[in-house]
This record gives structure tokens, sequence and C-alpha cells, in this order.
């Protein structure tokens, strides 16, 4: 199913990170007018294929001034932090940038009449399943501070398209992954926490071992199961749900994932043959807070958006990552 053009500008936050880096050059590839807006607190100018206004949404005055100027028509906002982890240690880091900054953001859209927005929002917010796969339906009680953060965004957007009409799609994804397929785009993260570009930098031989975080789950081989969703699918996905916006939805909630899991070894042995490097292993503790699996169910993007992955599979994804990381050994500016 193909989708409605966008109309107007778009305005990325976060477009220089690394999902909304794919964002912006999809849109663009769709010929939409993109603008970026972007701390650069943790993404990469390089990255960035649009013109980009480097501004903090914890700066009312500047927002005001990018809006005034550029007028867009919609906002996509990825800009937001995002480990479980360091939102645990620091929760008001989590508060004071994804919930308040998401304020300051919708206020700025209000004031200045940019009705649509489509934001990142995230599998966290269901917290320990109750049951697999997940779907939107899943009652949402978030176990962490990150989880709890994003869910207050989706509620604060439904409130304000109650009282002041806004639209929005809250886009959960489930564990984005891979890089564009041109090799240009990828993930670049300092630290690095996530499993594929750790497991891919033991190929690199940047680290002598992958470390399993348990082996003892109630799950088919012991690790952790989760559904690994192409990053280049989740910026089509974020297009979609603007143009359903634009031609009227006012609210669209959906999970973004491929429905199928693979554990922490299935990864690890996926990457063993894309590299063709042995990539060491060695199970330690459990990661807190780690649920044994998340793996997405229903058929509402499909439904709603008219969206299916491109390319779920999950030697793409590992394949994509490390052709990114081949071209870009020590990520990007290097
Ligand atoms: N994981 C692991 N070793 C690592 C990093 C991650 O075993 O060095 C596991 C982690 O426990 C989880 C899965 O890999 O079960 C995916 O973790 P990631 O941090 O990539 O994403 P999350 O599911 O936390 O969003």
């Amino acid at each position: 199913m193909s989708s409605h053009p966008i109309e107007g500008k778009v305005l990325i936050a976060g477009g220089a990170g690394y999902i909304g880096s794919h964002a912006v050059r999809h849109f663009q590839e769709h010929g939409v007018d993109v603008v970026v807006l972007d701390n650069l607190s943790t993404g990469h100018r390089e990255a960035v294929t649009a013109p980009l206004e480097v501004v903090d949404l914890g700066d009312p005055p500047e927002l005001e001034r990018v809006f005034r100027e550029h007028r867009p028509a919609a906002v996509v906002h990825f800009a937001a932090k995002c480990y479980v982890g360091e939102s645990v240690e620091n929760p008001s880091l989590y508060y004071r940038e994804n919930v308040h900054y998401t304020w300051n953001l919708l206020e700025a859209m209000r004031a200045h009449g940019c009705r649509d927005i489509v934001f990142s929002s995230t599998c966290a917010t269901y917290g320990d399943p109750v049951e697999i796969p997940i779907t939107e339906a899943h009652p949402q009680q978030p176990i962490s501070p990150y989880g709890k953060t994003k869910l207050h965004m989706e509620h604060m957007m439904e409130d304000y398209a109650r009282a002041y009409g806004l639209r929005y799609a809250a886009l959960r994804y489930f564990n984005a992954a891979g890089a564009s397929q041109r090799g240009d785009l990828g993930e670049d993260h300092a630290p690095e926490t996530h499993l594929i570009p750790l497991v891919l930098q033991v190929a690199q031989g940047k680290r002598d071992e992958i470390l399993l975080f348990g082996d003892d789950y109630d799950t088919p081989d012991g690790t952790c199961i989760r559904d690994y969703i192409h990053v280049e699918d989740l910026a089509d996905a974020h297009r979609r749900a603007l143009a359903v916006l634009q031609v009227g939805a006012a609210q669209v909630v959906c999970n973004l994932g491929t429905g199928t899991g693979f554990s922490v070894r299935e990864v690890v042995e996926v990457a063993r043959g894309v590299t063709g490097h042995a990539i060491p292993a060695r199970v330690v503790d459990r990661r807190p807070g780690d649920p044994p699996q998340l793996v997405s169910g229903g058929t509402r993007a499909r439904d709603v958006l008219g969206w299916e992955p491109g390319r779920p599979g999950i030697e793409d994804i590992v394949g994509d990552a490390w052709r990114f990381l081949r071209a870009h050994p020590d990520g990007y500016g290097a």
C-alpha cells in the first residue's frame, strides 16, 4: 500500500541521532522538505543530510525562533534520552529531557498552530510482559524511569489532542537495529550498550568478547529474546504515520516490530556468520530489568499505516550494521 504524500515542511527533532538521521534521509528521498533540530549532545552533525538548527529543546526562545523561521507543518520527535540503566541512576535527567522538553516542544507547536506530531515511544512502556506477543492492548506498566517518561509523553499528547486538537502518532518501537543499506548512516553511541553493535565491536577487534547477560531465562536457549526492527523500516513507518495524520486521523498508536524474536545467542551466531569472526562469548549475570522476551504482536501497523517491515531478516539487519562499521570503523567523524 502506498501512502499519501507529506504536505509542508517537517521539523525533525533529534534528526542527528541514530533513528532520526535515517528518518531525515527517508523523508528527503520521498520529496519532503525537512529541517533538523538537534543539540548534538549525542547526535552527529555528519549524519545530518538536511538543514540543521543546533538548538536545545530546553531553550524555548530558540525553539520559538525555529518555529517562526521555518513554519513547520508537522513535527517528528526523536529527541530523547533512551538508556534504561542511566534512567534508573539519574531519573532527573529523563524527566527533564523527555517529559519537560517534550512539553516545551508541544507548547511551541501550539503557539504556532502546528497540529501534527509523530514521536518515538517504546515497548518499554509495557513493562514486564504479561503475555507474548505484545499487542497495543497490553497493559502499560513501565518498570524503568525511561519507560515511565515515554508513557508520560504519550499521556501528554493524548491530553493535548483532546483539549487543543493536536494530532499525534505514538510509535512503540521494539529493538531498533541495523544501518542504512547505502552504508553511510548507522549506529554510533558512546558509550555503546546495545547488543548488535557490541557484538560487532568484538568482530572488529575492539573488544575481546561479548558478555551474555544471563542464560538461565525461561527461553529455549536460556538467553533473552528480542524483536529487532531495521532502522530504515522505522523511518518508513514514521512517514506513513505522518501521512495518516495529515489526511485526518486524530490519534495513531502502533507497535513497530517484525513479530519474530531472536535470542541473544542467535544474534551472536548470526554475527559470526556475517563477519566470519569467531566472536567469543561469555555468560555473566543477568542485567537487572531485562524481561525474558519482548516480541511485538498484532497487525495494527499494517492495518493503519499500510506498513510491513521491508527488511525483517536478522541476517540483513546485522549485515547492514556490519557494512556501516566497516566503512566507519570508529563511527562518524573518524
Ligand atoms: N545483551 C547482552 N550483552 C550485551 C548487551 C545486551 O547479553 O553486552 C542482551 C540484553 O540483556 C538484552 C538483549 O541483549 O536481552 C538486547 O539488549 P539491548 O541493550 O541491545 O536492547 P534492549 O532490549 O535493552 O532495548
